[in-house]
């Protein structure tokens, strides 16, 4: 665990050097912690270590560690990141405070109507596909005005703004392009009247690129938790 603690404020210096450079409040960027295929006891000590902020991309697995962590419910903030299909979104919108991948109309609807009348709106995020990549999951920029303006609509969501994974590139200038074009529709959206206040973006290898393109959620795995196996 020692790594753990000491990754975390690896993390943290990097988001702080990065916002200095960009001119920005560090404390404007969020960091989530995605613990996909790290147990439980990885968020507990994470946890201790002060982060809050934990991302999941698989509904089975998300579900047992929650419960797991029950007893840290309420100090816990819990984000669904990974793609979605609508026969899982109840526990989705039953164990989660935030979506950020909602890439189409259908998967909203359903998580505003399974959210439960005692919780608050469930915040979401549109996923786009910003790099226009067939093979990656989001909408394209064309379609996100008009999903975005449905969504914005619907009584238990509450749309906060755009997330992406774009392609992976190796300079941090390249890195910087597709994370402009999200910040770019993300001032359109917010021109045309919809609140939005968040742009979730940048990963372990690109989260200097987003911090300085905008982004005010980095969602890191590897540089806190260490390389993932998949093989369980
Ligand atoms: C796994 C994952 C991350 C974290 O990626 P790292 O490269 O390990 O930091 C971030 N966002 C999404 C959507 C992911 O699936």
């Amino acid at each position: 665990m020692p790594d753990l603690i000491h990754n975390l404020e690896a993390v943290q210096q990097r988001i702080a050097m990065a916002a200095h450079v960009a001119g920005r409040d560090a404390r404007s960027i969020a960091l989530l912690a995605v613990s996909k295929t790290f147990p439980a006891e990885d968020v507990r000590a994470a946890h201790v270590a002060g982060q809050c902020a934990f991302g999941e991309n698989y509904v089975q697995e998300a579900i047992t560690k929650i419960e797991a962590l029950a007893d840290l419910r309420g100090t816990l903030e819990w984000h669904f990141i990974g793609p979605l299909q609508s026969n899982k979104t109840r526990p989705v919108a039953e164990q989660f405070d935030w979506v950020h991948s909602v890439d189409r109309l259908k998967i909203a609807q359903r998580l505003s109507e399974q959210r439960p009348d005692n919780l608050p709106a469930l915040n979401v995020c549109l996923q786009v596909n910003i790099s226009g990549e067939t093979s990656k999951s989001g909408l394209s920029v064309a379609e996100a005005v008009e999903v975005a303006r449905e969504i914005a609509a619907l009584p238990k969501l509450k749309l906060r703004g755009l997330m992406a994974i774009p392609e992976p590139v190796g300079s941090i200038d390249e890195q910087r392009v597709p994370h402009r074009r999200l910040r770019e529709l993300f001032e359109r959206l917010r021109d045309e009247g919809l609140q939005l206040d968040t742009l979730s973006m940048g990963m372990s290898n690109d989260l200097e690129a987003a911090v300085l393109e905008g982004a005010t959620i980095v969602r890191v795995g590897t540089a806190i938790f260490g390389a993932r196996d998949y093989s369980n």
